[in-house]
């Protein structure tokens, strides 16, 4: 279901989208070589706790038969890894990985979501063009978060922007709606036809979230369920935020 945000819903949808913002900025200044991605889990628990919100994919249950719950506050992944890392404390981030962090807060009922990957230390320069051009596509994608476009024209202008730059976004997993649920309608793929979907109207609140591959857009899901990886053991990055349709410009809650 599409749900449209009353004034005081969209108070407690920015509320909890600055707590996300806060939580990216500590993970910003924090991660370094050495940590181990258990280590980078922890911080950000004790983050959202202490601003108040619980992390809401912890114990996470996707439904689907022999997956477990995801057992972690966040999602970390490194360097091929495209989604849902799994934090361990066998993983050592290392100097010149980049590495994907995706996370869920939930506070007073509602719902924030963001993604970053970031470059630790000194990386390649063809890893930090990754990151730069999945951080742009989104930017090219809310172009298009207004009234009088709808969802296909977003999806549209991430998937051209980033085919463009030579690169692939994956096509099994999107961005969607979110409110008081983690996932809600509309589903928002990154790539497709332009000016298909759902018209947009103020009050929506949509998580955009670019995962984009610097190979083949083939991915695989690892043993342990959630785990998903390029194919081709090319680089992925991942850009997200939790936006709020205006009767104008759209309003980017996950970043203060
Ligand atoms: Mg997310």
């Amino acid at each position: 279901m599409v749900t449209i945000k009353s004034k005081k819903e969209i108070e407690l949808m920015k509320e909890v989208g600055k707590v996300v913002a806060k939580l990216y900025e500590k993970l910003e200044k924090e991660i370094k070589p050495g940590m181990t991605t258990l280590e980078l889990d922890e911080l950000a628990e004790r983050t959202m706790k202490e601003l108040g919100a619980e992390p809401a994919q912890k114990g996470y249950d996707p439904g689907i038969r022999g997956v477990p719950k995801f057992p972690s506050s966040i999602c970390v992944s490194i360097n091929d890894e495209v989604i849902h890392g799994i934090p361990s404390k066998y993983k050592v981030i290392q100097e010149g990985d980049i590495v994907s962090v995706d996370t869920v807060a939930l506070k007073n009922g509602y719902n924030g979501d963001a993604a970053r990957t970031f470059a630790v230390g000194k990386v390649s320069k063809e890893a930090q063009r990754l990151i730069d051009v999945t951080k742009q596509s989104f930017y090219e994608g809310i172009k298009y978060a207004k009234p009088g476009y709808r969802i296909g024209d977003i999806s549209h202008a991430i998937g051209e922007y980033v085919h463009s730059q030579g690169y692939s976004v994956i096509r099994e997993f999107q961005g969607h709606g979110i409110g008081k649920e983690m996932h809600e309608d509309p589903g928002i793929p990154n790539y497709g036809k332009a000016g298909r979907g759902l018209r947009l109207e103020p009050g929506m609140t949509l998580a955009i979230e670019p995962m984009v591959i610097q190979g083949k857009p083939n991915i695989l899901e690892l043993d342990d369920g959630w785990t998903i990886v390029t194919e081709d053991a090319s680089l992925a990055a991942h850009y997200e935020n939790t936006v709020l349709i205006t009767e104008n410009e759209p309003k980017i809650l996950t970043i203060i």
